[in-house]
Formats: structure tokens, C-alpha cells, sequence
């Protein structure tokens, strides 16, 4: 790929992150005749996944496969330069960017898309890290339909998770929600509960029960055991890096990069595209952000607005 870009000299744009809004934004830019340089550490917020879900005429695809055969569909440009490496530091020059990569190399752009995606940071639940993925998730949109009609359990400590134990009931009767500790429900979430037919555990858990990589029950400090199909977790999550923090990035109030309807950020010339400027998080609108984002920048290097 890219024997034609790599002579040296300025990037058109330099994308750090080859997952879906990455790739997707190198695409369009490869196909505008852009020079693009793809910087990607090849770690994806879902590699511990076992499907991708809802990513229309991919449906149910190996996540790793999804991205290899974007790769594979970008080797046909031949300005376009696709790394694997990480970049550590990212600053200003002038009105270009100096992008500094974890093997030594300084590289020099006109733009640069950040899609750097987030990173979950999952409960220290003893058994957590074997299912990830299988049979305990995040998102409903992603995996409700694969464990519809099962016992299901939402872990959320606290008020946390009464949003996400309601809307599971779609697709499931069975919905228990753990709070792993004091719920300190209010009163119209006890309603809220009640109505939806949720009922509540309020008890530590010990351990998740396993078989291989399927969960079998949550087994609480008492020793009770609460037998469950699936595990929906309500977690922090944060930015996979702090490339856009270090330049000045404003961020919303939930932590995600604030962007412009052209997926711009408040730093001239520095776009964010993918999970870690928006709260819906799906593959197929992360590759949508990135195509976006690469309009955007083709139009600016072409001094339109
Ligand atoms: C368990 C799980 C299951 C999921 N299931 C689904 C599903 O079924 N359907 C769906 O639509 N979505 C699903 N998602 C969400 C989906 O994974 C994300 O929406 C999507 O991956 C976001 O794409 P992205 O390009 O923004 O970020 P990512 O896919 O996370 O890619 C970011 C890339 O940037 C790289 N990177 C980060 N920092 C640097 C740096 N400094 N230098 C170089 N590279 C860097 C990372 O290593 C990574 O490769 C799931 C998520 C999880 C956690």
C-alpha cells in the first residue's frame, strides 16, 4: 500500500486510529487523491468481542475481520499509508501539525483526524474479563438481540443502571437489576422499576459463575446464587488517548471530544471522528462520522468551506 505516498514530505492528513472511523475517513480521502498517512496502535475498544452487530451488510461479522478487510479495500490507493504504531505526542507548528510516532519518526501535516476511539473501564468482577464480549456486554443495540428472551441482569452500581434495566425489557421479560451495594433508588425510580416489572438486588456480588465463556449465574457474597444468561454492564468510560486533551480540545460534559457538525474540533485543522466524540456508539456511525470527517478535510485543503 502507498508506495506513491511515501516519499517524505507533508501528509495531507494524518489519521491516528485505523478502527472503523479511521479507516472509513482514509477511504474517502484515498479516493479524493488525498495523501493520507494512517497511524493505528491496533487496539479496538471491542477485540474482546465476538460479533459486530447492526453494521448493515456486515451483520454478525468477526470485529478483527470488519477492520482487515477495510485495510485490505485501502491497499488500492496507492497515496494512501496505513502504520501500525502508536503516535505519543501531537503539537502545532505553524498552521501544520507535527505528529510524533512511538518508533521515532516526526511526521508533518496539513490536518489530522483524531479516531482514537474510548476505553471501558470494567468492574473488578472476579470471572468479568473470561465472558467480555460473550455473554456480558454494554450495549443493548449491539447484543440484545443474540440473548432475547434469556434471564438477563443489568450491573450498575447505585441509580446507574434503571435506565438500561428498563429498555433491556424489550428484549427480554427476565431483567434483574444488581446494584452490588446500596441502590438509594428514588422514589420515582422504585416506580419506574416496579411498572417495568424489574425487580432489584442489592447485595454484593462475589464472583460471576461461568461456563467457559458463557455466564451461568452471579453468585453474591452470601453465597446466593442468581442464575442469568447474559450480563449488561453500566461503566465509565474514557478517551483511549490524551492526544486531544494535550492540545487544547475543548470536551462535552460527559468527556467525549466536542466537535462541529463537520466533526471539527476547537483546535484549527484538528477533526475527531468515532466513539470518542460522540455519545452514540456504534460502528457503522463511527464510519459515518469518519467519512464526514474526511469530506470536510478534502473541502479545506481545497480552501472551500
Ligand atoms: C464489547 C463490545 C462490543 C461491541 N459491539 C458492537 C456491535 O455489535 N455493533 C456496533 O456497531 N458497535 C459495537 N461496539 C462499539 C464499537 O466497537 C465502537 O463503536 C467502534 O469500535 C468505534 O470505532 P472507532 O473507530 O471510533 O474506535 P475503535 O474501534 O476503538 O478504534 C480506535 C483505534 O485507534 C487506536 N488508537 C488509539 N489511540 C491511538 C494512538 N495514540 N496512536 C495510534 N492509534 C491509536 C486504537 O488502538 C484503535 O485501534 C462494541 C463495543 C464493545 C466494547
Amino acid at each position: 500500500m502507498g508506495v506513491a505516498a511515501r516519499s517524505g514530505g507533508t501528509w495531507d492528513c494524518v489519521i491516528v486510529g485505523g478502527g472503523p472511523a479511521g479507516l472509513s475517513a482514509a477511504l474517502i480521502l484515498g479516493r479524493c487523491r488525498r495523501r493520507v498517512l494512517v497511524c493505528d496502535a491496533g487496539e479496538p475498544r471491542n477485540a474482546a468481542s465476538h460479533a459486530l452487530h447492526g453494521f448493515l451488510s456486515r451483520d454478525g461479522v468477526r470485529p478483527a475481520a470488519l477492520l482487515a478487510a477495510g485495510r485490505r479495500q485501502l491497499a488500492r490507493y496507492d497515496s494512501v499509508v496505513f502504520r501500525r504504531v502508536a503516535v505519543g505526542a501531537l503539537t502545532r507548528r505553524g498552521r501544520r501539525f507535527l505528529v510524533a510516532t512511538n518508533d521515532g519518526a516526526v511526521e508533518e501535516a496539513r490536518y489530522v483526524l483524531l479516531a482514537t476511539g474510548v476505553r471501558d473501564r470494567l468492574p473488578p468482577l472476579p470471572g468479568l474479563a473470561e465472558i467480555y464480549g460473550r455473554s456480558a456486554f454494554h450495549c443493548p443495540y449491539c447484543d440484545g438481540w443474540e440473548v432475547r428472551d434469556r434471564p438477563l441482569a443489568v450491573h450498575a452500581p447505585g441509580r446507574s443502571g434503571v435506565g438500561l434495566a428498563v429498555h433491556l425489557k424489550q428484549w427480554s421479560d427476565d431483567v434483574v437489576l444488581c446494584t452490588d451495594g446500596p441502590a438509594r433508588l428514588r422514589p420515582a425510580e422504585h416506580d419506574q422499576l416496579r411498572r417495568a416489572r424489574v425487580a432489584v438486588e442489592e447485595e454484593a456480588i462475589a464472583r460471576l459463575e461461568r461456563r467457559g465463556r458463557r455466564l451461568r449465574a452471579l453468585v453474591f457474597r452470601s453465597g446466593r446464587r442468581l442464575e442469568r444468561s447474559a450480563l449488561f454492564l453500566v461503566m465509565p468510560q474514557e478517551q483511549r488517548c490524551l492526544l486531544a486533551a494535550r492540545l487544547g480540545c475543548a470536551f462535552t460534559r460527559k468527556g467525549a471530544v466536542d466537535v462541529d457538525h463537520a466533526e471539527m474540533t476547537s483546535v484549527p485543522g484538528l477533526y475527531v471522528a468515532g466513539d470518542s466524540s460522540r455519545d452514540a456508539q456504534l460502528a457503522v456511525i463511527a464510519a459515518a462520522e469518519g467519512a464526514r470527517a474526511a469530506m470536510a478535510i478534502h473541502r479545506a485543503l481545497m480552501g472551500l468551506r
